[in-house]
């Protein structure tokens, strides 16, 4: 994969440098006036480098405002004739792609009701060959970081070069504070995966409510994420489509001026020398953590030899609900969380389940220990 953006936007694209990639616009346009209007106090905050209105919209029920289609990509064009922002919207198939292009947009994202669908996103991706434009692609709605990788994957044999990734959290079932949830553990391992892809993070369809986004935007920056989409709205509450997350342009420059951007990586040698010496202390408790899993292993081992020997089964769940609550309140004690605790310790019971599991096939894996 050749990925330029995080090189473009640091050398290239003026309004970048040092500071997060800024996307800014309403959730749709509306009508040329709500475009204009919103655009033109955008232009006034420096750190917004891209105008994004949504042109077609994936509404979860029919009967919803669905965009105002091509008739909107003209009052793009004139924004960026007007204002000098680039200009975004959100394609979901090829007329989509070849529209956009025609009025000269500049970034085209992946919105996450498309990413899921690998047949869509590679009609976009044939539609993209030979074009140079910036494409972000949102995670799919649900936590699949494969999908997500392979949906980047189809865009980038397009040829596109200029290719960023959108985190903007996942659907659930259960209800939660935000919309979507973060699991930002994703485009954590995202980053590890694909290192030179910048990931965007969008605070707005993520949280679904105004009110957290500036913390979401905190963390993002925190995480050393390269950039941020807000939507924002001159008048949010009378929004057509998500109106309970939009913000004023004015109270985007409020919250950005809150956000405290910390630098990467540390240059002060005495700053490098702690550092070095708490990480080193981590290493060794990592080290501890494998030695004792380890040890945990092999008695699960020797248990499994025992119930082997006798003929009872390898499941306990009376034993296993026993530890899982007291482990859960101990962490409690220790500052954990519940979720954390109960993550890692199903995750340790499967493994010695696994254990047992070999010990009473003599030594042959069995499916459970290979999913
Ligand atoms: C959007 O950005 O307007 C949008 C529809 O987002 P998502 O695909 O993240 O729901
Ligand atoms: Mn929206």
């Amino acid at each position: 994969m050749v990925l330029e953006l995080k090189r473009f936007l640091a050398n290239e694209w003026k309004g970048y440098k040092g500071r997060p990639f800024l996307i800014s616009g309403p959730c749709s346009a509306e009508s040329e006036e709500q475009v204009m209007a919103t655009a033109a106090e955008l232009a006034q905050i420096p750190e917004v480098s891209v105008f994004r209105a949504g042109i077609w919209k994936p509404r979860t029920r029919p009967n919803s405002f669905e965009g105002v289609g091509s008739e909107g990509l003209k009052w793009l064009r004139t924004v960026k004739q007007e204002t000098g922002l680039m200009v975004g919207t959100e394609v979901a198939n090829e007329k989509h792609v070849y529209e956009a292009l025609k009025y000269g947009v500049d970034l085209l994202w992946i919105g996450a009701r498309t990413s899921v669908n690998p047949f869509t996103v590679q009609e976009i991706s044939d539609a993209l060959k030979g074009v140079d434009v910036m494409v972000l692609v949102k995670n799919p709605i649900n936590p699949d970081l494969e999908l997500w990788i392979g949906a980047i994957e189809r865009i980038a044999r397009a040829g596109i070069t200029k290719l960023g990734a959108i985190h903007r959290g996942f659907s659930t079932y259960e209800k939660t504070i935000y919309r979507n949830q973060p699991n930002w553990q994703l485009p954590i391992e995202l980053r590890r995966r694909i290192p030179d892809i910048p990931i965007i993070c969008d605070p707005s369809h993520m949280s679904g409510k105004r009110e957290y986004l500036f913390e979401l935007s905190q963390k993002a920056m925190d995480l050393n994420f390269d950039g941020l989409m807000l939507e924002s709205h001159t008048d949010p509450d009378h929004a057509l489509s998500d109106a309970a997350q939009q913000i004023t342009p004015g109270e985007l420059k409020e919250l950005l001026s809150r956000l405290i951007l910390r630098s990467p990586v540390a240059s002060d040698p005495k700053l490098l020398d702690i550092l070095g010496e708490l990480r080193q202390q981590i290493d060794v408790f990592d080290d501890a953590l494998l030695d004792i899993l380890e040890k945990r292993m092999k008695v699960a081992e020797t248990i499994g030899q025992y119930k082997k020997d006798n003929n009872i089964t390898i499941l306990q769940p009376t034993r296993w609900d026993e530890i899982i609550r007291k482990v859960v309140v101990h962490g409690q004690v220790k500052g954990l969380s519940s979720g954390m605790i109960d993550t890692i310790f199903k995750a340790i019971h499967q493994e010695s389940i696994n254990h047992q599991m070999r010990i009473m096939n003599n030594g042959i894996d069995t499916p459970a220990e290979t999913s």
